[in-house]
């Protein structure tokens, strides 16, 4: 597990550096990583973590440690729901109407979740078209079990390091910076939408300069995945 410690706190330098006034949270995305190695990060200060597949986070989190988060962050299906629900302390992933009737008719406490956004509108991404996103967090006011604390942005993958690209990628983010913040002043009682979560191990930067409240840092911290 050598090396995860030196990178949580490289992270958290970085967030220092770039963002000195507006806090910003370390995510370690855990997910195809052993139980070692998120310990490793836990003794290293980290206490906020996602998983992308319910089974694989069930078998890893066996206990809940108290003062440490784990959050959902990938497709979730409406038969694991139940499931998800005693595993994870947010559900950052949802997508669609379905799932937060499915979310909504199962919980008997609130649970803070994301609206999950494909800032590219790419067909092989989960996630709502920009285009929805204000019309979707009004029609959500219906499941009051659901509090929208975050918008969760999946951004595309810059094609090559090209001037352009790089452009490209910033504009997006600037641009769902923007959502969020006109979603935040539509002020839903349900939405408070406090956080902006966008940016992984090849592109936290731009994130944190358009404004994201929390990145999500893989491999960055942990290494490759098996
Ligand atoms: C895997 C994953 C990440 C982290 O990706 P890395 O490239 O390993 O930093 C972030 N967000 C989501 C939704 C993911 O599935």
């Amino acid at each position: 597990m050598s090396g995860i410690r030196e990178r949580v706190h490289y992270y958290q330098e970085r967030i220092a550096r770039f963002r000195p006034d507006a806090p910003c949270r370390l995510m370690a995305v855990s997910k195809g990583q052993s139980r070692e190695a998120i310990d490793a990060a836990i003794d290293a200060g980290v206490c906020l973590f996602g998983e992308n597949r319910v089974q694989e986070a069930v078998s890893k989190w066996t206990k809940r440690c108290p003062n440490i988060e784990l959050h959902m962050i990938g497709h979730l299906q409406s038969n694991k729901v139940k499931c998800a629900i005693q595993t994870f302390s947010a559900v950052d992933s949802i997508d669609s109407l379905a799932l937060a009737d499915a979310l909504n008719r199962r919980l008997e406490v609130p649970l803070s979740v994301m609206l999950e956004v494909n800032v590219g509108a790419e067909e092989t991404k989960s996630g709502l078209r920009p285009d929805l996103v204000r019309q979707y967090l009004t029609d959500v006011g219906r499941f009051p079990r659901l509090q929208f604390d975050g918008i969760l942005a999946v951004l595309p993958q810059a094609k090559d390091s090209s001037h352009g690209e790089r452009k490209r990628i910033r504009n997006l983010m600037q641009e769902t910076a923007e959502l969020w913040r006109i979603c935040q002043s539509d002020r839903w009682p349900w939405a408070p939408l406090s956080e902006l979560s966008m940016g992984m191990s090849g592109d936290y930067e731009w994130a944190l300069e358009a404004g994201a409240t929390v990145i999500r840092i893989g491999q960055g911290i942990f290494g490759p995945r098996d």
